[in-house]
């Protein structure tokens, strides 16, 4: 068999799988099929896939998660121990003095900016809500620091409801490597994964496939040689 090349890097590809051509020319079923066995085999690879940002419920959860844009679940996890025990409810937090608040985000970046969100986030918790996290896209989407993807994690994790499909940016990555979209833009892309995966398995589908980006399927040199869905994915490269 002829060895196709990424017109881009030029890099060899994985003879024997799914190329690019056949990827593109799939029907809609097929590409439902291709998807689900992808689902099926992440889901043995990776039984454990969940949130990585340690929480005990969603008002923590949505915090974390206003933290980790553009920063580490890693850093994140080490700043909100702290945080948590200073501001442990919505309560707490609309009453922060926001001085002391940048202190405490500051390593995660953009500090300024997050301290401001969460102030506001704290404030708009007890005034229009009780001091309740809302189980619901539109709620959740007008509180300050949060978009789609916030509100995504919370409803998906923190609620058990699948609304959406997260996209972060090991979702885009290894959507777009494994053909399952062209898209660049989150919002599109998370359009065409919920054609593609089963409802019930949004969620899960989120944290399989940053399990995969994070541990084989790298920015840089993904992992081809060791990586379950090679078969089945148009990037795969030998
Ligand atoms: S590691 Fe390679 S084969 Fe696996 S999903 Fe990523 S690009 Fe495809």
């Amino acid at each position: 068999m002829a060895i196709e090349t990424d017109g881009s890097s030029g890099r060899r590809r994985r003879p024997g799988g799914l190329t690019p051509g056949q990827a593109r020319r799939e029907s809609a079923k097929a590409r439902r099929q291709r998807t689900e066995e992808i689902l099926a085999r992440l889901r043995r690879e990776y039984p454990k896939a969940h949130t990585a940002l340690d929480h005990r419920n969603a008002f923590q959860l949505l915090v974390a998660t206003i933290l980790s844009a553009q920063c580490t679940d890693k850093r994140v996890n080490e700043v909100t121990p702290a945080l948590f025990r200073r501001f442990p409810t919505p309560r707490e937090l609309a009453a922060a003095n926001l001085t002391e608040l940048e202190e405490l985000v500051r390593t995660t970046g953009f500090f300024r900016n997050k301290a401001r969100a969460l102030l506001g986030l704290g404030q708009a918790l007890m005034a229009e809500h009780g001091g309740k996290v809302p189980a619901d896209m539109e709620q959740l989407r007008r509180l300050p620091g949060v978009g789609r993807k916030t509100a995504n994690v919370v409803l998906g994790s923190a609620f058990g409801q699948n609304v959406g499909v997260v996209v972060d940016t090991h979702v885009q990555r290894l959507a777009r490597r494994l053909g399952l979209t062209t898209e660049t833009d989150p919002e599109k892309i998370e359009r065409d994964l919920m054609a593609l995966v089963p409802q019930p398995d949004w969620t899960v589908w989120s944290h399989l496939l940053i399990a995969h980006g994070r541990q084989v399927c790298q920015a840089r040199r993904p992992l081809c040689a060791s990586c379950v869905v090679a078969d089945l994915c148009p990037s795969a490269e030998s």
